[in-house]
C-alpha cells in the first residue's frame, strides 16, 4: 500500500506560486546576456544591502561559497579548522578539498549550534580558521564566538546556508564574522531555480581574493594572480529569479516563523525537545524536534501522511569516510542530536489546515 502525503516536508511550487519568475526569465533571454552581467551585479549590489555587509560575490553553489571563503582567509594545505559535526558534512566538504583538516566542536544541548565553551580548548590549539553554522536557521551564540576568535587572532567563517535574513540585535546573520557564506539552492530561504551561492565580507581584500578565485585566479582579464582560481559563477537567469525573491524574504521568513510558533505552542506539553527561539534569530529554515522513539514517531506520521526527514543522522566524525578512525571523539550532545532530531514541515505556503493536520498527526502519537 502506497500511503498518500497530505503534507510534504517542502514544496517549491508553492514557495514560489507568489512569484512571476518567468517575467524574470524572459528578461534574461531577451538580453542575450548570461554569465556576470546586470542581473548578478544588480543582485550583488541587493543581498549585500539586505545582509548589512559592504560587498557580495556571487558564486555557483554554498560548497564552493565555503571553500573559497576558506581559501580567502588563508587555509592551506595541512590547515587545521575548527567546524561543528552535525550540519551535513557540508564544512568538511570544503576543508577537505583544501587538503585541510576538521578539528570538530561539540554543540550546545539547547540550540544545537556550536557551543561557545567547547570552542575555547580548540582555539588555543591554534587552527587556521573557524566555521560558524547557524543550522536550521537559528543563529549560534554569535558575539561570543565572535569575540573568542577575534582575541586569538584568528578568522571566522559564518554559514548561514540556512540562515538568510535571520537577525541578532538588529544585525543580520553574516554580518558579524570576516566572511559569511550563503546558498541559493532551491530548498533554501531564499532559494533559485537550481544552484546558486554567495561569499560576504566588509573587508575587500577578502572579497578580492574572492572574486579571483571565482573566475580562473584573474586580477582582471586573462591576468593570473591566484592560484587554484576556480569557475564558479551565479549565471544570470539564477540571478533575476533571486532578485524577484529577495524583497519577499523577510516576509517569507515570518511566515515561517508563524509556523514554527504555533509548533512549539501545541507541542510544548509533549515530550519532545523543541526549538530554543520563535524570535527574529530564527528565520525556521527547518523545523526540528527532538523525539526518543524517532523511528516509530516517523512511521506514525508516515501513516498520517506527514512527510518528514532527519537533518542530519550521521555525525560528521562517524561517516564511513573516516572508517571509524574520527569515532572517539568527545561530542556527546552531537551524537545524541543525530540519534534523535527530525523534521517537520515548515515552509512559506503552507496552508494554516496543513499545520493543523500536522499538530494533530504528531499529538495522536502520544
Ligand atoms: C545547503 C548547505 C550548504 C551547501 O550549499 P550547496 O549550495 O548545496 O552547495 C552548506 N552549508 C549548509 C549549512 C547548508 O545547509
Amino acid at each position: 500500500m502506497t500511503i498518500k502525503t497530505v503534507v510534504p516536508l517542502f514544496s517549491a511550487s508553492l514557495v514560489n506560486s507568489r512569484f512571476d519568475l518567468a517575467s524574470a526569465l524572459k528578461r534574461v533571454l531577451d538580453s542575450n546576456s548570461f554569465v556576470l552581467g546586470k542581473e548578478v551585479a544588480q543582485f550583488e549590489l541587493e543581498f549585500a544591502r539586505h545582509t548589512q555587509v559592504e560587498h557580495c560575490v556571487s558564486v555557483a553553489n554554498g560548497s564552493d561559497a565555503l571553500e573559497l571563503a576558506l581559501r580567502a582567509v588563508g587555509v592551506v594545505n595541512g590547515s587545521r579548522v575548527a567546524c561543528v559535526a552535525n550540519a551535513g558534512f557540508y564544512s568538511s566538504t570544503a576543508i577537505h578539498l583544501l587538503g585541510a583538516v576538521p578539528v570538530y566542536v561539540d554543540v550546545d544541548a539547547h540550540s544545537l549550534n556550536m557551543c561557545e565553551r567547547a570552542l575555547a580548548p580548540v582555539l588555543e590549539t591554534r587552527p587556521a580558521a573557524v566555521i560558524v553554522t547557524h543550522l536550521y536557521g537559528q543563529m549560534a551564540a554569535i558575539d561570543p564566538i565572535v569575540r573568542q576568535c577575534r582575541a586569538a587572532g584568528i578568522p571566522l567563517i559564518e554559514d548561514c546556508a540556512q540562515a538568510h535574513g535571520a537577525l541578532h540585535a538588529g544585525r543580520r546573520a553574516g554580518s558579524f564574522a570576516d566572511i559569511s557564506c550563503f546558498s541559493f539552492y532551491p530548498t533554501k530561504n531564499l532559494g533559485a531555480l537550481g544552484d546558486g551561492g554567495a561569499v560576504l565580507s566588509s573587508n575587500i581584500d577578502l572579497i578580492a581574493a574572492v572574486k579571483a578565485l571565482r573566475q580562473y585566479g584573474w586580477a582582471r582579464k586573462y591576468e593570473v594572480t591566484r592560484i587554484c582560481g576556480r569557475n564558479s559563477r551565479l549565471d544570470e537567469l539564477q540571478a533575476a529569479v533571486l532578485r524577484e525573491k529577495l524583497p519577499v524574504l523577510d516576509e517569507q521568513n515570518a511566515e515561517r516563523r508563524a509556523i514554527a510558533a504555533r509548533y512549539n505552542h501545541a507541542f510544548a506539553a509533549l515530550p519532545l525537545r523543541l526549538p530554543v527561539s520563535v524570535g527574529e534569530d530564527f528565520v525556521a529554515h527547518l523545523y526540528v524536534v527532538r523525539a526518543e522513539r524517532r523511528e516509530q514517531f516517523r512511521a506514525h506520521l508516515l501513516e498520517c501522511g506527514v512527510a518528514t526527514d532527519v537533518h542530519y543522522p550521521i555525525a560528521d566524525t562517524m561517516q564511513p569516510l573516516f572508517g571509524g578512525r574520527r569515532a572517539a571523539e568527545m561530542l556527546p550532545v552531537t551524537l545524541d542530536a543525530c540519534a534523535s532530531v527530525m523534521s517537520l514541515p515548515c515552509f512559506p505556503g503552507m496552508t494554516s489546515d496543513d499545520v493543523e493536520h500536522v499538530v494533530k498527526s504528531v499529538r495522536s502519537f502520544f
